[in-house]
C-alpha cells in the first residue's frame, strides 16, 4: 500500500469507521466491558487474547488516538497515559529497575529531571547526565554495565538544545541499550526520531500535539526494532516469564513490534493505572487532527520574532534553533529541515528587573507556565519555574535572570512583533 503523507495520517490514521459508524471517533465512557463466559474473560487475563476488560489498563478511545500518534511517529505499537510525566516514567520503569543506571542528556524538561534526579533515585535507579554536545568520547564513558536506556529531547524545553539523534543513537546501540527519545517540541510533524535511530518515542501530549491547553496527556510509541533477546541478560523483564501473566514472555509471544508496549500496558499500567481519561483521548485526537497545518504556523511566527529580536538593541541574545547562527542551527536543519518549534527565548538588556518590566507591560501574550499552544504565552523562569534559585545557581542550570521564554501560538506574527516591540519599548536601558 502506498505510504500516506503525514497530513493525511494527522488527519485519518488510527480510526476508520464502518458502514453506519460514527464519523468521529467515539468515547468510551465506560470503566468496564461485558463478557458471555468467564472462560472468555480468562483468556484476556491471561492475555492469551487481546480485548477490555478494564478503562485502568486500556480503553478502545484511548487505543485508537494512539495508533493515530504510532503511525506518525512510524512505530510498531502506541499508548497513551495521563501525562508527558507518566509517558516518561514508564518509558525508562519499563526497563529499568533498582540498581539499575540510565545516561541522560543534561538539557531535559524541569519535571524529567526531577523525575530522574530526585524521585526515580528513589526507587534505585541511577541516571548519569550528558551535555548534549558532549564528544562520542565523552558520551561512551558515562555507560556502566547496568545501564539500561539512553534519554533525550529531539529539541530540550526550556533550553532549546537539539539532540544529535544519531550520535546518541549510535552510543546507546553500541552498548546494547534502546534510546528513548522525548519528541514533545519537534512532533512528529517536524521530526521523525525513530528514521534516525531512536527506538522508543515519548510525548507530553498536552503542548503541540493537543495544541489548544485544554488536555494534560502523554504518549509513548515503540519502534519495535530493538532486539531485546540479542541482550536478553539485560532485559529479563522482556525476555523471561511474567509470573504475574502465567509465565509469558513479552518478546517472544508478543514479538520486537509489541512487546514493550504490552508489558508497560500489562504491567505498568496495571499497577500504577496512569491512564488517560477517553475524554482527553477525544479531545487530543481533535488536536491531531490540524497538527500539520498549526506545526508550520508556529515555526513561521517564532521565525519572525526571532528574527525581530535579534537585531534589537535591548535584547542580549537570543536561542531559537530555526534562527540561522544559533548554535544548533546546523542540527536542526539536518533533523528538522520544514521546522522546529515555536518557543524562543532571549534576553532582556538590564538583567531581571527589565525582563520583569518587559513582561508586565505584554498585551496579547500571557504570562503563563505552558508552551507549545494557539495563543503566545511567555514565562520569566527566574521569576517563576525557577524562583527558588540565586543569580548563581541560575547560571549553572543555564538560565540567566533576565532570560524570557515565549512560544509562539497562532496569531498573525506582525501583531506579536508588535505586542513585544511596545513592551520592549518600556524597558529603560
Ligand atoms: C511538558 C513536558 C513534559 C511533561 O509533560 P506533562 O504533560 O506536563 O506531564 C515532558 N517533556 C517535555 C519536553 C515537556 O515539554
Amino acid at each position: 500500500m502506498r505510504k500516506q503523507g503525514k497530513g493525511t495520517e494527522c488527519v485519518q490514521a488510527g480510526y476508520t469507521p464502518e458502514n453506519g459508524g460514527p464519523r468521529q471517533i467515539p468515547i468510551i465512557q465506560s470503566t468496564t466491558f461485558k463478557y458471555d463466559t468467564s472462560e472468555h474473560m480468562g483468556k484476556l487475563f491471561d492475555l492469551e487474547e487481546s480485548g477490555y476488560f478494564y478503562t485502568r489498563l486500556q480503553n478502545p478511545t484511548n487505543d485508537r488516538v494512539a495508533a493515530k500518534i504510532c503511525a506518525l511517529e512510524g512505530g510498531t505499537a502506541g499508548m497513551l497515559t495521563s501525562s508527558g510525566q507518566a509517558a516518561n516514567f514508564y518509558a525508562v520503569f519499563n526497563i529499568a529497575n533498582c540498581g539499575d543506571h540510565i545516561v541522560s542528556s543534561s538539557t531535559i524538561y524541569g519535571g524529567t529531571y526531577n523525575l530522574f534526579h530526585v524521585t526515580m533515585r528513589k526507587m534505585g535507579v541511577d541516571f548519569t547526565f550528558v551535555a548534549p554536545d558532549c564528544t562520542e568520547e565523552e558520551l561512551a564513558a558515562a555507560f556502566r554495565p547496568n545501564t539500561k536506556a539512553v534519554f533525550g529531547e529531539t529539541i530540550a524545553n526550556p533550553a532549546l538544545t537539539v539532540l544529535d539523534i544519531e550520535k546518541f543513537a549510535r552510543a546507546a546501540h553500541a552498548h546494547g541499550v534502546p534510546l528513548i527519545v522525548d519528541n514533545t517540541f519537534a512532533t512528529p510533524v517536524n521530526c521523525r526520531p525513530l528514521e534516525w535511530g531512536a527506538d522508543i518515542v515519548t510525548h507530553s501530549t498536552t503542548k503541540y500535539m493537543d495544541g489548544h491547553g485544554a488536555a494534560v496527556g502523554g504518549a509513548i510509541v515503540d519502534g519495535g526494532k530493538f532486539d531485546w533477546f540479542a541482550h536478553a541478560d539485560k532485559f529479563p523483564g522482556l525476555t523471561t516469564p511474567d509470573d504475574s501473566y502465567h509465565g509469558v514472555v513479552y518478546a517472544e509471544k508478543f514479538g520486537l513490534e509489541g512487546a514493550f508496549i504490552t508489558k508497560c500496558t500489562a504491567q505498568l499500567m496495571r499497577d500504577f493505572g496512569s491512564i488517560q481519561a477517553p475524554q482527553n483521548a477525544f479531545l487530543l485526537n481533535l488536536g491531531l487532527e490540524s497538527l500539520h497545518v498549526r506545526m508550520p504556523r508556529h515555526c513561521e511566527n517564532a521565525l519572525a520574532v526571532a528574527t525581530f529580536l535579534k537585531d534589537h538593541p535591548k535584547v542580549s541574545f537570543v536561542t531559537y534553533p530555526g534562527l540561522a547562527g544559533d548554535k544548533y542551527y546546523e542540527l536542526a536543519q539536518k533533523y528538522m529541515p520544514n521546522g522546529t518549534c515555536g518557543v524562543v527565548s532571549f534576553g532582556v538588556k538590564g538583567g531581571r528587573a527589565a525582563a520583569e518590566t518587559f513582561m508586565k507591560h505584554l498585551r496579547l501574550a500571557a504570562i503563563e507556565t505552558h508552551v507549545a499552544d494557539a495563543r503566545t504565552c511567555c514565562l520569566h523562569p527566574a521569576s517563576a519555574t525557577h524562583r527558588q534559585m540565586n543569580d548563581a545557581e541560575l547560571a549553572a542550570a543555564g538560565i540567566t535572570a533576565n532570560l524570557v521564554r515565549l512560544s509562539c501560538g497562532l496569531e498573525d506574527a506582525d501583531d506579536l512583533i508588535a505586542d513585544v516591540s511596545q513592551a520592549l519599548d518600556r524597558v529603560e536601558m
